[in-house]
């Protein structure tokens, strides 16, 4: 699909009739689709426009349920973790809701050189991440797009003990064909991107200047990133800018699209709130503000319409809101985040460079030992990627259950990684006690081979995985 191509994927007379028709759905529609949803096939766009009308509180919390036991049956209770990497907060563009923008005298612009992207990149590592999201502004020091790339080989090339960054994945602006096939070569995990809003007028209102006003030139991203062979694509929308119903039923839409163009889906959706950004009016009084009940219905919502695409929930969102997510559905999530170029090494979140304010602030072994507390298995895992586990394969997979074969045992291996070279005493001491205890409840196989992978990590192996 090339730029100036309208995009005609996104139909909004459709979602608006959808919406309209789904108004006052009665309690038997609505148990019928949650029946429909326990078979994990799915949901299509009526369905979903139905499940955002519910409100009555039985039917609101028969949803929940329902999207706790696709949570639990698919992925169990593991929880993928990775943090996010600000190379740049250069920018031309002229979102009204990013500090980042190019106007905003509030914020100091910085791109880290390639010896500043290695002590950042040794300052995840030595906390123990083995993924990260490289994230940047939309303009580039002189080199260009070549600075994306470095910036991928110098993550990469760093490495520190028996620490190194695994995976490599990218949330930066849309690119041409040619331009994603340089991506794909430099061994990218997911390309990510979010459309902000799918609703065009409101795209317009919020996007003034640069390549970024541009809806259809974003719209099509995915297009060309999967014709030039980046098969693990994330998408997401930015909630609080448009009425978050339509901007699910948008997503739908675009998902179908790529699924009916390329035979897959996105590999994940990030689902972002608006949060307060230096300089920014409306990104502390978001036109559309999403309440946190709806904000855990957006996460329900979501799980059972694609059951078997990754939702992933960022720092941007408190602890409480983050640990209400993870049982309804969510299976990634960033943590010890700064969204300031520089900001691991600094030791903090400089507000004057950052893109937004965050809503945790905790650092990883925190979040470890919270998240590990309440049962659920952290996971530093990249097996997939790094056997060419992705995209349709990834997805044919899944659904079997590859989750439990594969995924389960190397989450324990690598958690228990993370406890010999990183945990603190206590995160270590709630740590083993929860893998041994997840190994137990294991069936018979995967509990083979997770036993196998621990082995091998308590004889000194590192980077096992099956
Ligand atoms: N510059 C590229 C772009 O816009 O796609 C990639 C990186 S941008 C820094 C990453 C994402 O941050 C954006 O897609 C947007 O959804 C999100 N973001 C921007 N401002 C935000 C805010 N005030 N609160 C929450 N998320 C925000
Ligand atoms: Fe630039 Fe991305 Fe921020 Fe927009 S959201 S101003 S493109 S960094």
């Amino acid at each position: 699909m090339k730029s100036n191509d309208i995009c005609m994927f996104i139909q909004e007379d459709a979602i608006e009739k959808t919406l309209a028709a789904s108004h006052s759905a009665e309690t038997l529609a609505v148990r019928d689709i949650l029946a429909k949803a326990r078979q994990l096939q799915g949901l299509d766009l009526a369905d979903v426009a139905t499940l955002c009308s519910v409100s009555d509180p039985q039917l609101l919390s028969e949803l929940f349920d329902t999207a706790m036991y696709a949570k639990e049956t698919i992925y169990g209770k593991r929880l993928v973790i990775f943090a996010p990497l600000y190379i740049s907060n250069l920018c031309s563009n002229e979102c009204l809701y990013c500090a980042f923008r190019a106007r905003n005298k509030a914020v100091k612009r910085r791109a880290l050189t390639q010896d500043e992207v290695r002590i950042e990149t040794l300052e995840l590592i030595r906390q123990g991440h083995k993924r990260v999201l490289l994230v940047a502004g939309e303009s580039y020091p002189k080199e260009g797009f070549d600075y994306v790339l470095k910036s991928i080989e110098t993550v990469y090339d760093t490495a520190e003990g028996p620490g190194q960054i695994r995976r490599v994945n990218v949330n930066v602006a849309p690119l041409s064909t040619d331009e994603f096939k340089r991506l794909k070569a430099a061994k990218i995990g997911t390309y990510q991107l979010f459309q902000e809003t799918y609703h065009r007028p409101t795209y317009k209102n919020v996007h003034l200047g640069g390549q970024k006003a541009d809806y259809d030139w974003r719209v099509s991203c995915m297009d060309r990133a999967i014709e030039a062979g980046i098969d693990d694509v994330g998408i997401g929308v930015l909630f609080g800018l448009f009425d978050w119903r339509f901007e699910l039923l948008a997503l739908m839409q675009h998902i179908r699209h790529l699924e009916k163009t390329f035979g897959i889906g996105p590999h994940t959706i990030s689902v972002p709130r608006l949060e307060p950004a230096a300089g920014s009016d409306i990104a502390s009084q978001p036109p559309k503000p999403v309440s946190d009940i709806d904000f855990r219905k957006i996460v329900a919502i979501l799980r059972l319409a694609v059951p078997y695409t990754g939702i992933i929930m960022s720092t941007r969102e408190t602890p409480n809101m983050r640990r209400e997510t993870f049982a309804l559905g969510v299976s990634q999530i960033s943590a010890g985040s700064r969204t300031n170029p520089g900001g691991y090494a600094e030791g903090k979140d400089v507000v004057d460079e950052a893109q937004f304010s965050l809503g945790d602030h905790r650092g990883l072994d925190e979040v470890i030992a919270d998240i590990a507390g309440l049962g659920y298995v952290p996971s530093f895992c990249t097996g997939c990627y790094r056997l060419g586990r992705t995209g349709k394969d990834f997805m044919d997979l899944a659904k079997p259950g590859l989750i439990k074969e594969h995924c389960d045992p190397n989450a324990l291996s690598t958690f228990l990684e993370y406890i010999q070279d990183y945990a603190s005493p206590k995160t270590k001491e709630i740590g083993l006690a929860l893998i041994e205890r997840t190994l137990a409840a294991m069936d018979e196989e995967p509990r083979r081979r997770g036993q196998k992978l621990l082995d091998a990590v308590k004889s000194g192996n590192r980077d096992v995985f099956c």
